[in-house]
């Protein structure tokens, strides 16, 4: 089928089947074009608790399916690709993670929420690019251990005072891949282009960039920035919403792009086939997601 044969066969099967579709920002443009909410991982989650649909429809990485099934329990969590993971979530394992908490037995682990639902278990709380600093700052206990995004977690300490942040030394590749050289490539060629990063890129590039904020900031600061010209540091598809958000904008992505190809796992194809056949459910062990929502619950507390 053609793309807009197989968009318009999965539009009709989601309303017969009362499914609601989620799919992350770094999703193929095709395929958030079908969605009905497109967002981060959390605000899909949130959004995938109140929809009144029974069935949901994840498109993203496992980590965030898992979130949703984590904060929707009774309702069935569909992923289209229940292969695509994450490589930096991939870097945080639970034996690990039981180590360090008995080598640092004062310090509250503060997991980032691309982990998967074993570590977000073991973790007191969970966060989000955009509130890792307020929760470093509000969780009790002067030493924390942060899991498992090191430039991420280096980002947001630096302007927490009066606690000791044990950073895991994991990262996104894709996002350690934007080095000062990719941006400054484009840059040449743009010289009054604003620099805005996600804080999973590296401190060399945070540092320099004129805004830095997750993935929801980044859409916000482009819309309501008076610059016209911008180099975009995170994963390429931010870009189909940005346009939408602000048509008359430039967006420019750093040299050489920056692809998560587990993302680009999730396809049209296979989320018709998801839709068609009720596959792949997402489980999730009860006494790990009892934990789980424990931690994340807390975050949201705040
Ligand atoms: S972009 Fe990085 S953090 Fe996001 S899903 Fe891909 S590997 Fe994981």
């Amino acid at each position: 089928m053609e793309i807009q044969e197989l968009q318009e066969e999965i539009r009709r099967k989601k309303r017969e089947k009362d499914v609601v579709i989620l799919a992350h920002y770094y999703q193929q443009p095709e395929i958030q074009d079908i969605a009905d909410f497109v967002g981060d991982s959390l605000e899909l989650s949130r959004v995938a608790a109140s929809a009144p649909q029974g069935t949901i429809l994840f498109c993203g990485v496992r980590f965030m399916a898992e979130t949703a099934k984590i904060l929707s329990p009774d309702k069935k969590v569909l992923t289209p690709y229940p292969q695509a993971g994450c490589l930096l979530a991939d870097m945080a394992e639970p034996r690990q993670v039981e180590e360090a908490k008995k080598a640092h037995p004062t310090a509250r682990v503060v997991a980032y929420v691309n982990v998967y639902a074993e570590i977000k278990a073991l973790a007191d709380i969970i966060c989000t690019s955009a509130n890792a600093r307020k929760v470093m700052e509000k969780i009790e206990g002067e030493k924390i251990l942060f899991v498992p995004d090191r430039n991420l977690g280096a980002y947001h300490a630096r302007a927490v005072k009066g606690k000791e942040v044990l950073l895991w030394d994991g990262y996104c590749p894709i996002h350690e891949r934007i080095t000062p050289a990719s941006i400054d490539r484009v840059k040449e060629k743009h010289p009054d282009a604003l620099v805005i990063v996600h804080p999973e890129c590296p401190p060399a590039v945070t540092e320099q960039a004129d805004f830095v904020g997750s993935t929801s900031q980044l859409l916000r600061f482009v819309e309501e920035s008076d610059a016209t010209c911008f180099i975009i540091g995170t994963e390429a598809g931010i870009l189909h919403q940005m346009r939408k958000k602000a048509p008359d904008k430039e967006f420019l992505l750093p040299d050489p792009i920056p692809v998560c190809d587990q993302m680009k796992m999730i396809t049209l194809e296979r989320v018709y086939t998801s839709l068609k056949e009720d596959i792949y459910p997402v489980t999730v062990e009860e006494t790990i997601r009892v934990k789980a929502e424990k931690a994340i619950r807390r975050m949201l507390e705040l």
